[in-house]
């Protein structure tokens, strides 16, 4: 879909063979959001939100170890059921089935889950793609969603 008209109100989609050596199935910029066609609908989710505010969390730092402590209330406070999580479930596991989950490398198995709140974990920070992983907070809840979807 091209709209060229869209004027910031409407979500400028593109579907395309492959992206940037087949290293990504979709890329957010301002004129629209580009999609691997063959990717599903997590992958035009995902990039969707992004355009609505939020960003990636990875499971891992920069080196590629994981975040391997136990989930608890201070990672998922907006989300936290008092019990809801096993108690042998880490933080790694649980970024794993957020839709905003991100990969540094292939594509494995992709999660879903939009939380209501930020979610600790391994992210860009206010300076976006490109800057180094940071641990913490990141925005990938629905409290983050600070705009509604659009093309410029
Ligand atoms: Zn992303």
């Amino acid at each position: 879909m091209d709209s060229t008209n869209s004027m910031g109100n409407a979500v400028e989609l593109y579907f395309v063979r492959t992206l940037d050596g087949k290293a990504a199935a979709g890329v957010r910029r301002p004129k629209g959001i580009a999609i691997v066609s063959e990717t599903g609908g997590r992958t035009i989710a995902h990039e969707v939100l992004h355009d609505c505010g939020l960003e990636d969390i990875y499971i891992a730092d920069d080196q590629g170890n994981p975040l391997l402590e136990l989930v608890a209330e201070q990672s998922i406070p907006a989300d936290w059921g008092g019990g809801y999580y096993n108690p042998w479930v880490l933080q790694h596991g649980l970024i794993k089935r957020l839709i905003m989950r991100s990969f540094l490398t292939s594509q494995e198995d992709v999660g879903t889950d939009l939380p209501s709140g930020d979610v600790r974990g391994w992210h860009h920070g206010p300076g976006g793609g490109g800057t180094s992983l940071i641990l913490g907070p990141a925005k990938v809840g629905q409290s983050s969603i600070i705009r509604t979807p659009g093309s410029y």
